[in-house]
């Protein structure tokens, strides 16, 4: 008998008919022999929704108010999945953040799980209940309700599994598993049978959406055996694993790209130590957080453009707090530019193998793509490039990696 936890994306139960497939799904597995715990997203659409509605009435929310609103979509999903496997016969019910409890930081908006009181749920899991847990919610230190970030009902199955020691997440979703670049983009884009913690905290953090960093990087901490798959199809899905346990070693795995980001460049700053903390300063104490940097060399000796990109939805602030700065920056103008997308390709195979950024450029150059700022790490290579180029980038990357053969 095994422990495993199944948690269903919104695509997944964004239906009456998917929800009861759903319950299927997971009545098979408890007919198996297996205790289950399940963790459900909210319908699809409905957390878009719901965040519309709080920005319609304010846009600078009171965010404790913002998390009532937004919970309340895996509340409704929560409670339909009890109901559609009691009518299996199965014996189940549903838990909200707040009951279970699943304690988090005061963070509105971005909670961070703390703790997570598993008795209860353990206790009925021996006696044959399932517990239904609503995703992406859990309760702060003022008893006050909290979510955990867009995409975070993957973290609160993680952090089930964790808590629980099961033997299994499983994250169903709406493709059949992890595929080497975004299937709905590259047609040729393989299913990955393996990939490691290391390359998946990588290819989410970069923008791959299938699984939210933050459950990648408590599955990798908390050695939870992870898993992606349909909950649509019968197939075998992807498995995330320690890199001791992948036989056939790539130098690239996957490619990812994110349509988040923006970038600003400061015109014309004075090229003297003292510059880069008098702009990054002001933005860390603003919670901003910047990922590529580039600065260019001055012509003059005198001065120079810098370059940055942040989160698309931090530029307003970034070009406010800068602005505020001026006098004490220096700068001639502030350009931001939200046409942008950053493309990562990303294998742990980078550490042992040079070459991968040269053909990375080479292969862009090729197409005519410019590539306007770089930033590498030990297992990832990214480019930020105009975000026309992304389909065509993506595919020409893919093919130049021998990535439309794997598998
Ligand atoms: P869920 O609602 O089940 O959490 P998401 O929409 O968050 O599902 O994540 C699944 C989506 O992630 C897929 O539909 C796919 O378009 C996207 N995706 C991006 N990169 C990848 C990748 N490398 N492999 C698989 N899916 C990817
Ligand atoms: N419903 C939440 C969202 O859309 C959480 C999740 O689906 O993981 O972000
Ligand atoms: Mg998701």
């Amino acid at each position: 008998m095994a422990r495993i936890v199944q948690k269903f994306g919104g695509t997944s139960v964004a239906d009456i008919e998917r929800i009861k497939n759903a319950a299927r799904r997971v009545k098979r597995e408890a007919d198996a022999g297996n205790e289950v715990v399940v963790v459900v997203s909210a319908m699809a659409g409905t957390t878009n929704q719901l965040v519309d509605w709080t920005r319609q009435i304010s846009r600078l929310h009171d965010a404790r108010e913002y998390d009532v609103v937004v919970a309340s979509g895996e509340q409704v999903t929560a409670g339909l999945m009890a109901l559609a496997l009691q009518d299996l016969g199965v014996d189940a019910r549903s838990w909200l953040g707040w009951q279970i409890p699943l304690k988090t930081d005061e963070v509105h908006g971005k909670a961070r799980i703390e703790a997570i009181e598993t008795a209860e749920i353990e206790r009925r899991c021996k006696d044959g209940q399932i517990a239904v847990v609503a995703g992406f919610q859990g309760i702060g230190p003022r008893n006050r309700v909290t979510t955990l970030g867009r995409g975070g009902s993957d973290t609160s199955a993680v952090a089930l599994a964790a808590a629980l020691k099961a033997d299994r997440c499983d994250i169903f979703t709406d493709v059949d598993g992890v595929y080497t670049t975004d299937p709905r983009i590259v047609a040729k884009a393989r299913k990955l049978g393996r990939i490691t913690y290391e390359e998946m905290l990588e290819m989410a953090s970069q923008g791959a959406r299938v699984l939210e960093p933050r459950s990648v990087a408590m599955a990798m901490n908390h050695r939870v055996r992870l898993q992606v798959l349909s909950s649509f199809v019968d197939a075998p899905g992807t498995l995330v694993v320690d890199e001791d346990e992948i036989v056939e070693k790539r130098v690239v795995s996957g490619i990812a790209y994110s349509r988040q980001e923006a970038k600003i460049t400061v015109a014309r700053v004075a090229d003297r130590p003292g510059v880069a903390a008098a702009i990054f300063g002001p933005l860390a104490d603003s919670a901003i957080n910047v990922d590529m940097i580039v600065q260019n060399v001055s012509e003059d000796g005198q001065t120079t453009d810098l370059t940055f990109t942040v989160a698309r939805a931090d530029l307003d602030r970034t070009l406010a707090v800068l602005e505020g700065q001026r006098a004490a920056i220096g700068f001639t103008a502030l350009k931001p530019d939200s046409n942008v997308v950053k493309i990562s390709v990303i294998g742990v195979g980078m550490r042992s193998h040079a070459g991968v950024a040269k053909q990375m450029f080479q292969t862009l150059a090729d197409r005519g793509i410019n590539i306007q700022v770089i930033s590498t790490s030990e297992i990832k290579v990214s480019v930020l490039i105009a975000a026309e180029y992304t389909e065509l980038a993506l595919r020409a990357l893919h093919t130049a990696y021998g990535l439309d053969e794997v598998g």
